[in-house]
């Protein structure tokens, strides 16, 4: 049996030194990068192109990867110890080849493409030549698959697709869209979508409108979640992504992986957000003492510190279960135990890290009030928490069976008899010599 906590020492070389890049050369460029997604921003291009060059280099891109996709096939241990790192800046993910949803993407494309396919778009998407866009929820309902109305009808060799999505996450500066659509209405709910490649520049693609997260400015035109009209765009029928009908089996195999790497990532940026909390108790004085004297302040670091490595080990574990099984949906529980546990930990510490700063806190000078609304983000994409913690209840629910008597089966006098019954032999002799 092995069952321990260590880094082997060559890895962790490389992961001292992806810590080291990360601080020096990839946090500051959350302050003068927009969107590290924006292909067409030169100063992005000159300042990241070289550092996923370096990355190349050093055997560390698009580790997600196995060789055959020209990733080094590191598991998702050594991947969550590496992702971890790279959650402490927005662009880290983009300088090294694992940005979502282009690793998603990526990974039904490799499973479901065809060769043409493949070439098309996998290619100079894990080249980070292009990127793109995941399209699935629909202005009337995202958690809620069965209910989507976007159509595709065929036309002779082309399919005809019409409809709206929402939230498509950087729809504005994809090459293509995987858009999930309804095309056999007759069959049962799980059968009846498909998954198709539209190239954005397909004439009838529509972006309605760039809608941003609560803490962005409206004026600034950054909103990177499109509302998409699709209005009779045509696509040929090369373009249908796995099996018709298999819309949901494609979805299922793109977000395994995903929600495990944003709870990886997610680890790191709640670490970050634990420093500054605990650098502040350390630093701010009132009332003649240090926040840190305070038993109040006490139990929010606390509790923080419990949360963030209980949180910690379930991500490793996990990832640590995937690996060993090879089988996503043998470690599904804990996926989906994962994804219902990120946002509240993610949460907690940040509204107790912006709380412990004051005013500071709560101003546009420090990230909390970010961090706070990232953590309802993660509650969101890939599927409300509600939904994983159902799934996490179903799948806990299996491992038991029903007890058939009136009372349950740990019932104490059902036990006591039992025991009784099990040690008569002993307990009579005893008696005897009494
Ligand atoms: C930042 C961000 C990026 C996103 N990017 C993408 C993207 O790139 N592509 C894409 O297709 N989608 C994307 N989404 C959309 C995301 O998948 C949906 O927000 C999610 O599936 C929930 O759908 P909804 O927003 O329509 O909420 P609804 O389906 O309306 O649900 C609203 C609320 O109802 C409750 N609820 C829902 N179902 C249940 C249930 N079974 N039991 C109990 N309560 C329930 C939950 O509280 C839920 O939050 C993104 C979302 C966010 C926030």
């Amino acid at each position: 049996m092995t069952w321990h906590f260590e880094t082997d020492p060559e890895f962790q070389k490389q992961l001292d030194w992806i810590d080291d890049f990360v601080r020096e050369e990839i946090e500051p460029l959350d302050f003068i990068i927009t969107s590290p997604y924006d292909l067409t921003d030169p100063v992005r291009n000159e300042i990241i192109k070289p550092l996923q060059q370096q990355v190349q280099e050093r055997e560390l891109w698009a580790c997600h990867l196995g060789p055959d996709l020209g990733g080094p096939g590191y598991g998702q241990v050594k991947l969550a110890l590496m992702n971890e790192i790279l959650g402490r800046a927005r662009c880290a993910p983009t300088v090294f080849g694992t940005q979502a949803p282009d690793t998603g993407n990526s990974e039904i494309l490799a499973h479901f493409g065809t060769p043409e396919q493949k070439e098309q778009f996998l290619e100079p998407l894990l080249r980070n030549e292009i990127v793109s866009c995941y399209s699935m929820t629909e202005p009337q309902g995202g958690a809620d698959p069965k209910v989507f109305q976007t159509t595709a009808i065929q036309d002779g060799d082309e399919w005809i697709i019409s409809g709206e999505k929402w939230f498509s996450s950087n729809a504005r500066y994809s090459t293509f869209l995987i858009v999930m659509v309804v095309t056999d209405p007759d069959n049962p709910p799980y059968q009846q979508q498909s998954m198709f490649l539209v190239p954005t520049d397909t004439s009838g693609v529509e972006i309605v409108r760039n809608v941003g997260l609560g803490y962005e400015s409206e004026t600034d035109d950054h909103g990177s979640h499109a509302y998409v009209r699709y209005n009779n765009v045509r696509v040929p029928k090369e373009n249908l992504l796995g099996p018709r009908g298999g819309g949901f089996i494609v979805a299922q195999t793109r977000l395994g992986g995903g929600r495990i790497h944003h709870a990886m990532r997610t680890s790191g940026r709640v670490q970050r957000i634990f420093d500054m909390m605990c650098e502040r108790a350390i630093s701010r004085t009132t009332q003649g003492e240090l926040l840190s004297k305070k038993q109040m302040v006490q139990e929010m670091i606390a509790d923080s510190w419990l949360e963030m490595e209980m949180f910690r080990l379930f991500v490793l574990r996990t990832a640590w279960r995937i690996d060993k099984y090879q089988d996503y949906k043998k470690v599904r529980k804990d996926i989906s135990g994962v994804k219902a546990a990120m946002p509240g930990v993610y949460r907690n510490i940040a509204t107790r890290a912006l709380q412990i700063h004051g005013s500071l806190g709560v101003s546009w000078e420090m990230p909390f009030t970010r961090e706070v609304m990232e953590s309802f983000h993660m509650g969101l994409a890939d599927g409300p928490t509600e939904v994983h913690k159902v799934q996490v209840a179903r799948r806990v629910l299996d491992d038991y069976v029903p007890c058939d008597d009136l009372f349950p089966s740990s019932h104490l006098p059902k036990k006591r008899e039992a025991a009784l019954t099990k040690y008569a032999d002993v307990l009579e002799r005893h008696l005897e010599t009494q």
